[in-house]
C-alpha cells in the first residue's frame, strides 16, 4: 500500500501523472488571471489617480492664470496693485493651492525669469528647462516620477486680450503624490491577502478537481487489473467520459479475441488428439484381436500387420503435417524469398504427381500463358501447388481431369487448378480450410487426408500476401486459384 502510495507521488512529481498536469492546469488556469487582474487594477488605479490630480490642479492654475493676466501680475511689482485685487491675493491663492497639494508653484515670464516662487527658493532666477520652453511653444507637460513621489506640470498663462492668444507666461508646479502611494500600498496589501486566500481555494479545488477528473481512468486500471489477476472475466465498462469508453472498448474486443484464440487453441488440440488417436486405437484393435486368437495363422498375422503398418503411416502423416503447419505459423514473418521460374516448378511437381495420377487414369494438362518469374519462398509455393493438385487427383473420379493454368499481370500471377472430381457441398466452402476438416471424413481416410494440407496452404498463400479462392458444384468438379504478388517483401 505505502509502495502504491509512493510510487503515485513519483509519477506525480515527474509530471507523468495525468492528475499532475490536472493539477498544474488548473493551478495556473485559476491564478495566472488573478495576478494579472490585480496589478492590472492597481496600475490603472495609478494612472486615473494621477490624471486626476493633474487635471484638478491644471483646472485651478488655469483660473489663477486668468487672475495673473486680468491683473497684469507681470507688468506690476510685488507690491503693486492693479485693478482692485492684489498681488498678494494672487500670491495667497497660489499659496493655498501649494498646500493644499503639498507642492511647489513657479511662476515664470516670457523672459524665462521666475517671477514667483511659492518656496521663495528661486525668485529672480532664470529658469531654463525644456518642459518650460516646451510649453512656451503651445506644448502642455506633465511627468509622474513615481521613484521621488512627485508630480511635475507645465501650465501655460494666456494672455487671450489682444486679438490672438499669446503665451506671457508658464507656471512650473510639481505636486506630491504620497497620498496616492498610500492609497496604493493599502489596495495592494488588500489585494494580496485576497490573492492569498484565493491561491489557497484554487489549490484546494485544484486537488480536489484533479482527483475526480481522473478517477474514472484510475477505474480503467482497477478493472483491467482484475481481468489480469483473473477475478473477472466480464466485459469491463466505465462509461464516464468517452476517452474511457475508448479504452475500455478497445481492451474488450483484445479480450474477447483473445478468448476466441484460447478457444480455437483448445479446440486445436483436442483435435489433434482425437486424430492422433484414432490410428493408435486401430493399431490397439488389431494387435488385441491377434493376441487374443490363439494359433492364428500366419496370412492372418500378415494381413493385420500390413493394416498396422498403414495406421502407422497414417500417425506419421499427421505428424508431419502438423509440424508443417506449426513451423508455417512459427515462422510467420520468414519467408526465404528467391527468384523462381514459376513455369519450371510447375512442371517438376506435375512430374512428381504424374504417377499419382496414373494410379486413378486422371489426365494432368498444364497450360502456361507466359513465363512466369516471380521473387516468393520457394519450399512454401511448392507446398501450395503440391496440395492444390495433389488434392484435385485425390479427389477427383476415375478417368477424369485435372487442369492446372498459369498466368500472369504486371503485379501478380496466378495458378489455377480445375479438376473433373466429386466437387466440395456449399455448406461445406467456408470450412475447407479449417485445420483437419474433411467433407468426406471416411473418404478422405480411405485415401490418406488428413484435413491439414488446405489449412497449409492458405497459410502459406497469405504469407505471401496472396489470396485463394474457390469455385466448386458438387459433383462436376472444383477450381482453386491462387493469386501471387510476383514480388514479395520479407516486411511485415
Ligand atoms: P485433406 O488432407 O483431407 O485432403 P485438405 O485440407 O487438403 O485436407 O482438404 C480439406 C477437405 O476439402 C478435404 O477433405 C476434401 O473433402 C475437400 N477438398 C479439398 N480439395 C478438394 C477438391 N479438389 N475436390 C473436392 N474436395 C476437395
Amino acid at each position: 500500500m505505502t509502495g502504491k502510495i509512493l510510487q503515485g507521488l513519483k509519477k506525480f512529481l515527474s509530471l507523468r501523472s495525468l492528475q499532475a498536469r490536472f493539477f498544474i492546469i488548473m493551478l495556473v488556469a485559476g491564478i495566472v488571471p488573478s495576478i494579472v487582474m490585480r496589478y492590472g487594477i492597481l496600475a490603472s488605479y495609478e494612472e486615473r489617480s494621477v490624471q486626476n490630480r493633474i487635471s484638478n490642479v491644471q483646472n485651478q492654475l488655469m483660473i489663477v492664470g486668468n487672475h495673473l493676466i486680468s491683473n497684469n501680475y507681470f507688468n506690476t511689482k510685488p507690491e503693486g496693485y492693479n485693478g482692485g485685487v492684489s498681488r498678494e491675493v494672487i500670491d495667497a491663492e497660489l499659496g493655498m493651492i501649494s498646500d493644499l497639494y503639498e507642492g511647489r508653484v513657479m511662476i515664470i515670464n516670457s523672459s524665462l525669469k521666475v517671477v514667483k516662487d511659492t518656496y521663495g527658493i528661486s525668485q529672480g532666477k532664470t529658469i531654463i528647462s525644456e518642459e518650460v520652453i516646451k510649453c512656451f511653444r503651445g506644448e502642455n507637460v506633465s511627468n509622474y516620477d513615481k521613484e521621488h513621489g512627485y508630480i511635475e506640470m507645465t501650465t501655460p498663462i494666456i494672455d487671450t486680450s489682444a486679438n490672438s492668444s499669446v503665451i506671457v507666461g508658464v507656471m512650473l508646479t510639481s505636486i506630491s503624490s504620497d497620498a496616492i502611494t498610500a492609497t496604493l500600498t493599502v489596495l495592494d496589501r488588500k489585494a494580496s491577502i485576497l490573492g492569498n486566500l484565493m491561491l489557497v481555494g484554487t489549490m484546494a479545488m485544484a486537488i480536489i478537481l484533479s482527483f475526480l477528473l481522473t478517477r474514472p481512468f484510475n477505474r480503467v486500471t482497477d478493472a483491467i487489473n482484475e481481468v489480469n489477476a483473473g477475478y473477472s472475466n466480464e466485459r469491463i465498462s466505465v462509461p464516464d467520459y468517452a476517452e474511457t469508453v475508448h479504452i475500455v472498448d478497445a481492451f474488450n474486443q483484445l479480450l474477447e479475441r483473445m478468448r476466441a484464440l484460447d478457444t480455437s487453441r483448445q479446440e486445436f488440440v483436442e483435435n489433434v488428439s482425437h486424430e492422433l488417436k484414432t490410428p493408435m486405437a486401430a493399431i490397439k484393435v488389431l494387435a488385441d484381436s491377434l493376441l487374443t486368437q490363439q494359433d492364428a495363422p500366419a496370412e492372418l498375422y500378415r494381413e493385420f500387420l500390413v493394416d498396422i503398418a498403414s495406421e502407422i503411416d497414417r500417425e506419421n502423416r499427421i505428424i508431419t503435417d502438423l509440424l508443417a503447419l506449426v513451423k508455417m505459423e512459427k515462422k510467420a514473418r520468414e519467408l526465404n524469398i528467391v527468384s523462381l521460374n514459376v513455369n519450371d516448378l510447375v512442371e517438376l511437381i506435375l512430374k512428381r504427381l504424374r504417377p499419382l495420377a496414373r494410379k486413378k487414369d486422371v489426365e494432368v494438362v498444364f497450360e502456361s500463358m507466359r513465363p512466369v518469374m516471380a521473387e516468393v519462398d520457394e519450399v512454401k509455393m511448392s507446398l501450395i501447388m503440391t496440395n492444390l493438385v495433389e488434392n484435385a487427383i485425390k479427389y477427383n473420379k476415375e478417368h477424369g481431369w485435372v487442369r492446372v493454368e498459369l498466368d500472369a499481370d504486371y503485379q501478380y500471377f496466378t495458378f489455377k487448378v480445375s479438376d473433373s472430381g466429386l466437387g466440395i457441398p456449399a455448406d461445406s466452402l467456408a470450412h475447407i480450410y479449417e485445420r483437419f476438416y474433411r467433407v468426406d471424413k471416411s473418404h478422405s481416410r480411405e485415401i490418406g487426408g488428413t484435413g491439414l494440407g488446405l489449412a497449409i496452404t492458405k497459410s502459406a498463400v497469405l504469407m505471401h500476401r496472396g489470396a485463394i479462392n474457390v469455385t466448386s458444384v458438387e459433383g462436376e468438379g472444383s477450381s482453386f486459384t491462387v493469386k501471387i504478388p510476383l514480388i514479395c517483401s520479407t516486411a511485415g
